[in-house]
């Protein structure tokens, strides 16, 4: 514990005052005791900034954006421009207008996907311009939210999807990447951080194979965006992914960054008002990147809501928050391997892995198990964790996944630890 004291960035007394910031964290669970929230992969909880940006932004500032001859929308509208300027210097993204507004990461992807299958109908002779035969490559390990969508674009298509498969302990196996990414390749999607294993992928082989082919590279930044430093412009990556609500941020809203020249060739799927520059009724005109691909009306407060999280993780450091999130991932991962009937969906080596925890317990369904924990007062998710295909290779339906972030500590991780030799007592 003392070695582990030592590398903890925050101190007990840094670790108080950030939980201070967040209201949820007192709420009494079903045990009296105040919920040890271990669900923040599912989504994140908000500090006070955050509730109190929405608030200020109803009571003060609420206004249509871009549409500036009030004192109100004016002030929308510099909110909302701001905000993807803090988007982009959090993600470290010099040029904001590389981040386009999106509800969450879902739609990000999809807006990805569904230009491959635009350009597969319009012919844009681009890097979208998708062809029967050609190869959409994924991984096993994808959230459903970057798996689903490319197989529905190679149905539409023609085109054929192939997959990057795993290590038994659920990595990536990167050792035939040259058969699965070969001339036909037109993008390469993969997560980044499995929301199931916790594998950090080493991205580095992938986006070599797939620059070797001229495939476009799709990066599922969801979990890793508020655990990891993030530094897109040299990640070597086209698109990435945000979730707002794994944030810290509101939901609702999210983001996709892509590099500006593919941005500028990406066709556009969602169109109505705010993207356009002129139109007739023969035909419309566009907005520039990033404005065409933002339809309609934008979440705007939950954007400036999401800002105001980001510039609170950036307060705290996003260093300090792995080197927490890594210590607690150490503390915890030796802990419950000890535990009589835990098989761990993920690996076991803490150096490329980060604090999501997947496990089954023999004997005791995960929702049995998540209701008991709940009777604790410990807030755990189970399921399949929208990653079917990943438990059907471990050979479960379903699992536990305990999760952590800034606001965790060692005693909430020893409440759900001391909790699962008691269910096994209580279903055993
Ligand atoms: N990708 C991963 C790895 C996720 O964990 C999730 C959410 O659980 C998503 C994508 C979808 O994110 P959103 O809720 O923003 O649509």
């Amino acid at each position: 514990m003392a070695e582990i004291e030592k590398a903890l960035d925050f101190t007990e007394a840094d670790l108080a005052r950030i939980r201070a910031d967040f209201p949820i964290l007192s709420v009494e669970g079903r045990n009296g005791q105040p919920i040890a929230y271990l669900d923040s992969a599912a989504t994140s909880q908000k500090p006070q900034v955050v509730l109190d940006t929405l608030d200020e932004f109803y009571r003060f500032h609420n206004g249509a954006v871009h549409r500036g001859t009030h004192q109100l929308g004016d002030e929308a509208t510099s909110l909302f421009e701001d905000a993807r300027g803090v988007v982009a210097d959090f993600l470290g993204v010099k040029d904001e207008e590389e981040i386009v507004w999106t509800q969450g990461a879902t739609a990000a992807l999809n807006m990805v996907a569904y230009g491959f299958f635009a350009g597969s109908w319009e012919h844009t002779g681009g890097p979208f311009d998708l062809k029967s035969g050609d190869e959409i490559v994924f991984t096993r390990a994808e959230h459903h939210a970057n798996l689903v969508p490319w197989q529905l674009v190679a149905r539409r298509t023609g085109a054929v999807t192939k997959v990057i498969d795993l290590l038994p302990d659920g990595r990536l196996d990167l050792s035939h990447l040259e058969e699965v990414i070969t001339e036909r390749t037109r993008v390469v999607a993969f997560t980044h951080l499995s929301n199931v294993t916790g594998a950090i992928t080493d991205i580095e082989p992938i986006i070599e194979a797939a620059r070797a082919v001229g495939a476009v590279v799709v990066l599922d930044t969801c979990q890793s965006g508020a655990h990891l430093p993030l530094d897109l412009d040299s990640l070597g990556v086209d698109f990435a992914c945000f979730s707002g609500h794994k944030m810290l941020g509101p939901t609702g809203v999210g983001a996709l960054w892509g590099r500006r020249e593919l941005l500028e060739q990406l066709p556009i799927i969602q169109s109505g008002g705010s993207m356009i520059e002129d139109v007739s009724v023969e035909s419309s005109t566009f907005l520039p990147v990033p404005y065409r691909f933002e339809a309609g009306t934008q979440p705007v407060a939950q954007i400036v809501g999401w800002a105001a999280a980001l510039r609170y993780l950036q307060g705290l450091g996003m260093d300090r928050i792995a080197v927490h999130e890594r210590a607690l991932t150490a503390y915890a991962l030796p802990r419950l391997l000890e535990i009589s009937g835990v098989k761990l969906l993920g690996p076991t080596d803490l150096e490329n892995r980060a604090g999501v925890l997947s496990f089954e317990m023999k004997g005791i369904h995960p929702h049995d198990l998540g209701q008991f924990l709940d009777s604790l007062g410990v807030a755990v998710r189970v399921g399949h964790h929208c990653a079917i295909p990943l438990h059907k290779f471990f050979g479960v339906t379903a699992s536990t996944r305990a999760t952590f972030s800034p606001t965790t500590t060692f005693a909430e991780i020893d409440r759900w630890l001391e909790g699962l030799p008691r269910a096994a007592d209580f279903f055993g």
